[in-house]
């Protein structure tokens, strides 16, 4: 098959303008606080941030990795910035937000791959607002993921999240410093330690999948007990990254959702537009109210 170029309608994304916009990023500067909005080049920025809603980057915004989909410069990262915790409960509460979705880069050049600094990232919001319900998009943390995983389920977020990014066949080209099992392995690790967090999990589609290899990942997730899942339109960052191999249509996203709830996800975001942290709050809130 041939890479697509042309993006369809339902693809296009309005120029970020509003006030909320201006002043998240205002907040997020004043913190010198990263965000993977701005470093992802997500699509979805002007309406998040108009909404106060935003995704942090901890860590710094360097990864020790590349992968083919990704956006976040690769390198030798700087020093853990020790004041960085605090700063993010800072915004968070000046934002007065009712959740929040950290994130991080690959930190493989750390003795336990970042995971403590996620441990006091948490602990400083719990005791900054308490009442901000917290998810966690972690990295894989490669060979340390045991250690890491136990540190970070013992602060207990809300929800922990990892992706898994696209279908198993493409791991060698889209994800190729991970790998399927492992990333599967660790949100079960997650759930048997802790049955009270939600585990999430999410692909991107457009990437070369077939249809039945993303029922498989479904089946997958669902038996290693994930709760919720998200499923969005990969799009090509900038020329050097992986090519779109199909735009997916509204249609089929939402044959996705139907087959995805049908296999028992407790929540289920699927659109072209969705990304792993999209109406994240809204949905956790509405999940929890029913
Ligand atoms: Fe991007 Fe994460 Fe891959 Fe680093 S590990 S390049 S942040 S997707
Ligand atoms: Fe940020 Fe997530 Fe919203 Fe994208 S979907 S702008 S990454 S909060």
């Amino acid at each position: 098959p041939q890479p697509r170029q042309r993006k369809p309608d339902w693809i296009r994304v309005k120029a970020p303008t509003s006030p909320g916009y201006v002043e998240t990023k205002k907040l997020m500067r004043e913190k010198g606080l990263a965000t993977v909005c701005e470093e992802a080049a997500c699509p979805n920025i002007g309406e998040c941030w108009s909404k106060k809603h935003a995704t942090v980057m901890i860590l710094g915004d360097t990864c020790t990795r590349a992968c083919a989909f990704c956006n976040v410069k690769t390198g030798m990262p700087r020093r853990v910035d020790p004041l960085e915790p605090m700063h993010l409960a800072e915004a968070a509460a000046e934002m007065g937000l009712e959740h929040i979705v950290i994130t991080s880069v690959d930190r493989d050049d750390l003795p336990d791959g970042g995971a403590s600094q996620f441990v006091k990232v948490i602990n400083e919001l719990r005791r900054t607002t308490p009442d901000t319900t917290i998810e966690i998009l972690t990295p894989d943390f490669r060979n340390k993921h045991e250690a890491a995983v136990a540190a970070i389920v013992e602060a207990r977020p809300d929800v922990y999240n990892h992706n898994l990014e696209t279908v198993p066949r493409l791991y060698p080209t889209i994800r190729p410093g991970a790998r399927y099992y492992a990333s599967l392995r660790l949100l079960e690790m997650v759930k048997r330690l802790d049955p009270s967090i939600f585990t999430k999990s999410g692909i991107m589609v457009g990437l070369g999948e077939e249809r039945l290899e993303v029922h498989q990942v479904m089946d997958d997730m669902r038996s290693a007990d994930i709760d919720f899942l998200t499923m969005g339109q990969y799009l090509q960052p900038t020329p050097k990254h992986a090519k779109v191999m199909d735009f997916v249509t509204p249609q089929t996203f939402n044959a996705y959702a139907a087959i995805a709830r049908a296999k028992g996800f407790l929540q289920v975001a699927a659109s072209p537009l969705t990304r792993s942290s999209y109406h994240a709050g809204k949905d956790f809130a509405e999940m929890r109210a029913a």
